[in-house]
């Protein structure tokens, strides 16, 4: 095995902010291989993109951690086949994630420039499998609906129930950060037909998700 001093900051954090957390899976680490993180930090940061942490992205928004990317991901255990309902595109890169292992991915911002931006990166990345909203995602996208899978990037104060019965597959996944801003909790909600089964997954911190699902604008 290589040295880590001999590895690429991109080889160096799959090793030792995902592989030895724990997530192995080669498909995905393959799909973080294929996208260039750098590209979606703004000018000032890029020295920064493969440190362990978030960033800002501007517009009081984050891109998220390397290894919270590679787990939500994990956890939504995507395959080709898969149409996916991604809320808050911020900076794109998890949505090229996505992209990379599932069939469709319809993302939705509320930040005008953000999404813009996102658009322009995943068309210079060849990435033709991703569609583009701009509004309050917690609405969902019911022209295209249902779901298999659904993820959800800014913590929302509940579960946002209405959407996910009315949106997502019945045997579909959602992943999403739930809870109070300084306490909140990544959870895995399955829907079984007018139920949704919630199991913990772990602490987190995420910017707010702003909507009729989500918390009110201040
Ligand atoms: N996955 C992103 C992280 C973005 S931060 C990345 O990797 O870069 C969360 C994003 O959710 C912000 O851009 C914020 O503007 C957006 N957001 C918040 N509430 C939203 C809503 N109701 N609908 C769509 N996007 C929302």
């Amino acid at each position: 095995m290589k040295q880590l001093t001999e590895l690429s900051p991109m080889e160096r954090m799959i090793r030792q902010q995902v592989v030895e957390r724990g997530i192995r899976d080669e498909r995905l680490l393959n799909a973080l291989r294929s996208v260039p993180r750098e590209k979606f930090f703004l000018r000032e940061t890029q020295n920064e993109a493969y440190a362990d942490r978030a960033a800002p992205i501007g517009h009081g928004q984050m891109i998220s951690q390397p290894y919270m990317v590679a787990l939500m991901t994990h956890r939504l255990d995507l395959r080709p086949e898969h149409k996916v309902l991604e809320l808050g595109t911020g900076s794109g890169y998890q949505t090229a994630i996505l992209a990379r292992l599932a069939g469709q991915v319809y993302t939705i911002e509320r930040v005008k420039p953000l999404l813009d931006e996102a658009f322009e990166r995943l068309m210079e990345l060849g990435i033709r499998n991703a569609h583009f909203r701009y509004g309050d995602g917690t609405l969902g996208w019911p022209e295209e609906a249902p779901f298999d899978r659904l993820l959800i990037t800014a913590g929302a104060p509940e579960v946002p129930r209405e959407l996910l019965l009315a949106q997502l597959k019945d045997g579909g996944l959602a992943v999403l950060p739930t809870g109070p801003e300084d306490d909140q909790m990544l959870v895995e909600v399955r829907r079984r037909s007018n139920t949704l089964q919630t199991t913990d997954v772990c602490p987190c911190r995420f910017v707010k998700l702003i909507g009729k699902e989500g918390w009110e604008e201040c």
